[in-house]
C-alpha cells in the first residue's frame, strides 16, 4: 500500500490537506508514496503554529534550545540506515553518499548547537560619558525554509538549526521531487519533546504552497535553496513585505588547472567534484579551464576516471558513483546541453548520449573539449555528469574566463606554485575558492554565492547570524 503522508503543524500530523501528489523513484518510475499539497489556509495555519510558538522558544536560555537539536540529532543516528535508504530511493543518490548526507545532517544539528554559548553581541564605545552601547542578536521570529530536491535531508538542518538555536521558529515546505525523507525527519521530532510549532512541515507545489508561505506577511525570513528562476521569483514575492530572504541558488563553477599542476590530483579532485551526486550539487565543477602543456595529459586522466564511472539503479546495485538524474526534465535538459555543444563545435570525447538502461533517467558520464566562453554548455548550469574542458593560454587568461559568469558560487585552482593560487584569490569573484581539492564545503566555513548564485549564505557563524537581526541599546548611567 502506498503511504500517504500528512502535513505536520502544531505538534500534530494534521488531516487538512488531502495527499494528493505522487512522489517516484527516479531510477524505477515507482510510485513511493503521496504528500500533501497544502492550500493557502493550510499554510496559513502552519505560520500561526509557528508564531504562536515562537516568543516561548525565544525565551528559553541557548543552550535549552541546543538540547533539542542534539535529541533530534540523536534520533536521526538510530534511524541512520532507513533514512539513507529513503533519499535513494526518493532522489536517486547512491547508497553511500545517502548515507554520508544522514550522518553529515546529524552532525550539523551538533554543530549548530555548539553556538548556544557563543551567540554573542557587542559592545560599542559610546561618545557621551557614563552611556553604553550595546548591539544584541535576536531571532528574526518565524522562518520560512523552502528545499531542493539535490540534499534534501542535509537542507532540512541547514535552515531547522540555526533557526532554532537562534530563537527562531520554522516552517518547511521540502521540494516535491524528495518529499519523504522530510516527512520521516518530523515523524522522529514528534518522537521527541521538541515544544509544538517550533517545527512545522508542509507538502506542496511551489507555485501555490510555495508562494502562499513566502507571501505570509508573518513570515520574517525566507531562506531558500533552488534555481535562480525561483530565487528571483521568491524575492519579488517577498518584496510586497519586506521580508527578508536568504538565497543559495545555482553555480558554474569553474576549476582552473595550470601546467605546473600534479595532474592526477586536479583529475581526481575534479571528476569527484563533477559525478558526485550525478553531477546534481550547486558547488560542483561545471567547466575546466587547463593550460595549453598540461591539456593532452588531464584529458587523458579524466577519460580514464569517466570511463570506470559505474552507475544504475542505486536502490538495487551498491557501490556505484552514480545514480539515476531526479528527473525527465533534468535528463532532457542534459541532453539539450550536450546537443547543443556538438552542433556548436565542442568534441565528445567519452558519453554524450543517454545511458543505455532499460529504465530510468540515466545519462552516461560525459567529457567534451573544444569548448568555447560562448557556447551555452560553459555558460549555463549543466546539473548532470557532463564536464566540458577549454584549454587556454595562461592564468590571466582562465581567470577572465571564469570571471564572466553570471553566477559565483565556487571555483577551484589545481597549482603547485602558491604565487598562482594567491593571485587566484585575489582576482577570482566568487564566494569559495578551491585550491588542490575537490570542491564541497565545511559546515564551519560560509557557503554564500555572488551574482546571480544568491543573497547571503549559509554555515558557520556568518550563515548562524542571518537569523538573527540587530537591535542597538543605548544605555544612559549617571
Ligand atoms: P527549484 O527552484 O525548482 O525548487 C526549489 C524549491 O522551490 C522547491 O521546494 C519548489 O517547490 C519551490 N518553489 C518553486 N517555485 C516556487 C515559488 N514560486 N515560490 C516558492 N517556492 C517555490 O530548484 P530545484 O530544481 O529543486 O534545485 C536545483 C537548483 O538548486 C539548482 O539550480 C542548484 O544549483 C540549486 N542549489 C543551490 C544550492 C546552494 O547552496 N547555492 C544548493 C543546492 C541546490
Amino acid at each position: 500500500m502506498t503511504t500517504e503522508y500528512k502535513n505536520y503543524i502544531d505538534g500534530a500530523f494534521s488531516d487538512e490537506a488531502k495527499a494528493t501528489i505522487d512522489v517516484t523513484n527516479p531510477a524505477t518510475g515507482a510510485l513511493l508514496a503521496r504528500i500533501p499539497d497544502s492550500d493557502a489556509a493550510v499554510v496559513a495555519k502552519a505560520v500561526a503554529a509557528a508564531k504562536q510558538a515562537q516568543p516561548a522558544w525565544e525565551k528559553l536560555p541557548p543552550i535549552q534550545r541546543a538540547g533539542y537539536l542534539r535529541k533530534i540529532a540523536a534520533k536521526l543516528r538510530d534511524n541512520r540506515t532507513e533514512l539513507a535508504k529513503i533519499i535513494v530511493r526518493e532522489q536517486g543518490k547512491v547508497q553511500g553518499l545517502a548515507q554520508v548526507e544522514v550522518d553529515f545532517t546529524a552532525d550539523y544539528m551538533d554543530y549548530m548547537a555548539e553556538w548556544a554559548r557563543r551567540l554573542d553581541g557587542e559592545v560599542i564605545t559610546s561618545d557621551r560619558p557614563g552611556e553604553s552601547i550595546y548591539v544584541l542578536r535576536k531571532p528574526i521570529g518565524v522562518v520560512a525554509g523552502i528545499l531542493p530536491w539535490n540534499f534534501p535531508f542535509f537542507l532540512i538542518a541547514r535552515k531547522l538549526a540555526p533557526a532554532l538555536v537562534t530563537g527562531n521558529t520554522i516552517v518547511i515546505k521540502p521540494s516535491e521531487e524528495t518529499p519523504i525523507n522530510a516527512f520521516e525527519f518530523a515523524k522522529l521530532v514528534a518522537e521527541t519533546d521538541l515544544p509544538k510549532g517550533v517545527f512545522n512541515l508542509v507538502g506542496g507545489l511551489g507555485a501555490s504552497t510555495g508562494e502562499a508561505l513566502v507571501s505570509h506577511p508573518d513570515v520574517g525570513l525566507v531562506t531558500f535553496t533552488g534555481s535562480v528562476a525561483t530565487g528571483s521569483r521568491i524575492m519579488q514575492t517577498a518584496g510586497k513585505n519586506l521580508t527578508r530572504v536568504n538565497l543559495e541558488l545555482g553555480g558554474k563553477a569553474p576549476a582552473i588547472v595550470l601546467a605546473d599542476a600534479d595532474l592526477d590530483l586536479a583529475a581526481k579532485a575534479i571528476y569527484d567534484s563533477r559525478v558526485i551526486n550525478t553531477g546534481q550539487v550547486c558547488n560542483c565543477a561545471e567547466r575546466v579551464y587547463v593550460e595549453r602543456g598540461a591539456h593532452e595529459a588531464l584529458v587523458e586522466k579524466l577519460t580514464k576516471l569517466f570511463s570506470e564511472t559505474r552507475y544504475g539503479d542505486p536502490s538495487e546495485i551498491a557501490d556505484l558513483h552514480m545514480g539515476p538524474l531526479v528527473n525527465k526534465a533534468g535528463l532532457e535538459k542534459v541532453e539539450a546541453l550536450v546537443e547543443q555543444a556538438k552542433r556548436d563545435g565542442a568534441k565528445v570525447v567519452i558519453g554524450g548520449k543517454r545511458a543505455d538502461l532499460p529504465q530510468g533517467f540515466h545519462y552516461e558520464p560525459t567529457l567534451i573539449v573544444d569548448a568555447r566562453a560562448d557556447m551555452d554548455i560553459m555558460r549555463k548550469e549543466i546539473f548532470g555528469p557532463v564536464l566540458p574542458i577549454q584549454a587556454v593560454e595562461n592564468l590571466d587568461e582562465a581567470i577572465a574566463l571564469a570571471n564572466d559568469s553570471e553566477f559565483g558560487l565556487t571555483s577551484s585552482i589545481f597549482t603547485s606554485n602558491i604565487n598562482s593560487a594567491m593571485k587566484a584569490v585575489r582576482e577570482l569573484r566568487f564566494g569559495e575558492t578551491y585550491i588542490n581539492r575537490e570542491h564541497f564545503e565545511a559546515m564551519q566555513g560560509f557557503h554564500a554565492g555572488r551574482k546571480k548564485s544568491g543573497i547571503g549564505g549559509a554555515d558557520g557563524k556568518h550563515g548562524l547570524l542571518e537569523f538573527t537581526e540587530t537591535h542597538v541599546v543605548y544605555l544612559q548611567t549617571s
